[in-house]
């Protein structure tokens, strides 16, 4: 048998694989690779914590697939509810570390001519626990890479948190902007993003799901080239000098050949790169940084778009946010220069769920499975 992924117990991890993997599996199991279809929708859509629970297969082969494949979910190690309606979760792993996934909620939204838009339901996800990147301004950074996460454990906690949610609604976005880079774990990752938009799997379009990348540049190009999910870089700086104080990567990938990349990548009709600027005051929010940021993007009219976000304080780091003037400013010069540009409010801060604070603590076991969660009943802010 090839190598598949396995659980600690010696089983496959049936949560870590894709339908045609299952399929391959079948096969060599009782010959019946054509039962995939109805098993991987058992393991993703109805609530099976072992093959024994699926009424509409033989038991032999129940019997079969239960000493073969183990479903293993993520024990949950606490949740933390902002006041703003986010919550972080905490899951614990097997081997007791653990990771947390975040659930952002934008409901009531309002098009800009003040009508109704669908509620939407984002999950950020996390790819790896710590991470290699030691962004200087990150707190994730400062855990280092402690290991990769299998593809079950990045798909369980889209599965788990969907099964949090009061009936009737759904996830609508998946960010994969948790903890960790993920195109530095680039198999685990695309084979969890196969599981996501597999109809049978947990159904989501690649139209709601955004990888996130400090800017790995080969793997950029892979997944441009595999999967039409949407991309985005975390830019940060706009010259290669600054760049390099604040992400060591930009040693390795220097920040032309990212521009260069961003340029030539193909696109599927309609989609944009989003660029993700983390300001800091007295770093990068200057108007020369916006100039400069007006340059860089100009090439890439058509094919980019910009979201700043204003620096999430934290004890840990002596880095002030900007004043929200000075965001204003800074966003209105791009869009003078005809550039897509969004201010990413800030969610979660309460509960260290912002952008570049997951990885700071874990709160003690709770239950294997989180409890409900409640929609805010008041407005929250608008996501501009
Ligand atoms: N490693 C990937 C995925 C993580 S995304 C990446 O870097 O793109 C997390 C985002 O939060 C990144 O855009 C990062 O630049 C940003 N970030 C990190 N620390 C932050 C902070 N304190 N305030 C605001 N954004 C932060």
């Amino acid at each position: 048998m090839q190598h598949w992924p396995t659980l600690p117990d010696g089983r496959i991890d049936a949560r870590s694989l894709t339908r045609p993997q299952l399929a391959e599996i079948l096969g060599e199991l009782d010959g019946r690779p054509d039962r995939a279809r109805r098993i991987f929708q058992w393991i993703w859509q109805h609530n099976i914590s072992a093959f024994s629970e699926m009424t509409n297969i033989a038991s032999r082969t129940r019997r079969k697939l239960d000493a073969a494949l183990g479903i293993q979910p993520l024990l949950s190690a606490g949740v933390l509810d902002s006041t703003d309606g986010t919550r972080k979760y905490l899951w614990r792993l097997s081997d007791g570390k653990t990771i947390e996934s975040v659930l952002i909620p934008d409901l009531n939204r309002r098009t800009s001519d003040g009508r109704n838009a669908p509620d939407r339901l984002t999950l950020c996800v996390s790819s790896q626990v710590g991470c290699a990147m030691k962004c200087s301004f990150c707190l994730t950074g400062d855990m280092g890479l402690l290991r990769n996460l299998t593809p079950a454990e990045i798909t369980s906690q889209i599965l788990q948190v969907q099964r949090s949610l009061p009936d009737g609604m759904r996830l609508t976005n998946i960010v994969m902007m948790g903890m960790g880079e993920p195109l530095h774990n680039y198999d685990q990752l695309t084979t969890a993003l196969r599981i996501m938009m597999d109809g049978l799997g947990l159904n989501l379009s690649h139209r709601r799901i955004t990888v996130s990348t400090v800017g790995l540049i080969p793997a950029m190009k892979k997944l441009a080239d595999e999967l039409p999910v949407n991309l985005a870089i975390s830019l940060n700086a706009t010259t290669e000098e600054q760049r390099r104080t604040v992400m060591p990567l930009t040693k390795r990938y220097s920040l032309a050949q990212l521009m260069e990349t961003c340029a030539t990548l193909p696109l599927p009709t309609g989609k944009r790169i989003a660029f993700e600027y983390v300001m800091m005051a007295g770093f990068n929010a200057s108007m020369a940084d916006a100039e400069r940021l007006v340059a860089l993007m100009t090439p890439l009219v058509g094919r980019a778009k910009v979201n700043l976000i204003p620096y999430n304080e934290n004890p840990d780091r002596d880095i002030r946010r900007p004043d929200d003037l000075r965001v204003l400013d800074f966003q209105q010069h791009l869009i003078n220069h005809s550039i897509h540009c969004s201010i990413r409010t800030t969610r979660g801060r309460d509960i260290s769920a912002a952008c570049g604070q997951l990885g700071k603590g874990a709160a003690p076991l709770t239950s294997s499975v989180p409890p409900r969660w409640v929609p805010p009943t008041s407005t929250v802010g608008l996501t501009t």
